[in-house]
């Protein structure tokens, strides 16, 4: 079977979920080969790509390709393109990833499709537009298919593979010299999962109606082992930091299970979190339009009904 590439995420020398989610997809659609771009790279690493069926892992190690933004990764991409012909390359759907994606597709003369929630035979990708009203399949027809897909659209599955790992040394152009990262600034990191990687996300709205009543909200995501979530009109009333912002211009979330109090619907808040498997509204308006795309509705109010759910679920711990 033909090599697939999938490109590691990594911070601080972690793979991200995201990777080990992409190497289950690529074992159903060829053989997965890692691609580790940047400083970081350790036998535990290793271990983990190979635990998900990573068969061979290339590394390019220099710690260069970690002082741009995501031009040396797109470079590392395209030599082994080039080297490797693969069959196709997969990046995770991260700010970062579609840039390298797209910076690929440059480099090879290909074709890219961004934020597919799901893969099939013939690297059909899949989208979900329009606030998930709409699915899209679409093939990439010139050069070699480049899929971003999103964190969180297929579960990870372990199977252990032979992990070979190759070196890979690529010189670095001036042009991916252009953006140096001057500074890191690690966003306190809290129990919580990442907001794009939890399986759970519980997130407030306006109908939440202070930045102090956010910890019903939190107390809810915690009982769950959830992330907290919020709209855009929470985040620009200063309740919560804006950094948890789910939606059209925050974060895009496709957890097994989002929760949503006191938030109402709008289209650019779908846009962030219509793919979640599983979707639970609480409102006290019926009529509120997130309960179109909803799996579960409860019409009543927040401040009643978070705090008693929350009660349930300790009760049964
Ligand atoms: P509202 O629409 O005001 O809804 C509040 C809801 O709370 C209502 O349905 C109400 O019935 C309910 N409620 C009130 N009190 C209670 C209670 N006690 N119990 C239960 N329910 C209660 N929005 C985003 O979220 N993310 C984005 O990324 C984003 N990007 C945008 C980009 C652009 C270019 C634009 C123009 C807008 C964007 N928006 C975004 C804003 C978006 O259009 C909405 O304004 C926003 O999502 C509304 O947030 P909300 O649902 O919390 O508030």
């Amino acid at each position: 079977m033909s090599e697939i590439l999938v490109l590691v995420e990594h911070v601080d020398g972690d793979v991200k979920k995201v990777t080990l989610e992409l190497l289950t997809l690529a074992r159903t659609l060829g053989t997965p080969a890692a691609v580790w771009a940047g400083p970081g790279y350790s036998d535990a690493a290793k271990a983990r790509l190979a635990e998900y069926g990573a068969e061979k892992i290339y590394v390019a190690a220099a710690d260069e390709i970690g002082d741009y933004v995501a031009a040396p990764k797109a470079e590392v991409l395209a030599h082994l393109v080039a080297q490797r012909s693969p069959a196709a390359v997969f990046v995770a759907a991260t700010g970062e990833g579609k840039e390298i994606a797209g910076r690929l597709a440059i480099k090879t003369d290909s074709g890219v499709i961004s934020d597919a929630v799901g893969v099939g035979e013939g690297f059909v990708a899949e989208q979900s537009i329009f606030g998930g009203g709409v699915n899209v399949r679409s093939r990439v027809t010139k050069g070699t298919p480049i899929i971003t897909v999103r964190p969180n659209s297929t579960a990870p599955v372990a199977a252990a593979a032979a992990g070979a790992e190759e070196k890979v040394e690529v010189a670095l152009s001036d042009a991916a010299r252009a953006a140096r990262i001057v500074e890191r600034v690690v966003q306190e990191k809290g129990a919580r999962p990442e907001l794009t990687e939890a399986a759970i996300v519980v997130s407030g709205g306006r109908g939440v109606g202070s930045g102090e009543n956010f910890a019903i909200i939190e107390k809810l995501a915690d009982a769950l082992g959830a992330a907290v979530g919020a709209s855009r009109a929470a985040t620009d009333a200063g309740w919560y930091p804006h950094q948890f912002q789910v939606g059209q211009t925050g974060k895009t979330v496709s957890p097994q299970l989002y929760i949503a109090a006191g938030i109402s619907g709008a289209i650019q808040h779908r846009a962030g979190m219509q793919t979640s498997k599983t979707i639970v509204v609480i409102n006290k308006d019926a009529e509120a339009p997130l309960f179109e795309i909803a799996d579960f509705g409860v019409v009543g109010d927040l401040f009643q009904v978070v705090p008693q759910l929350t009660e349930e679920i300790d009760k049964r711990k």
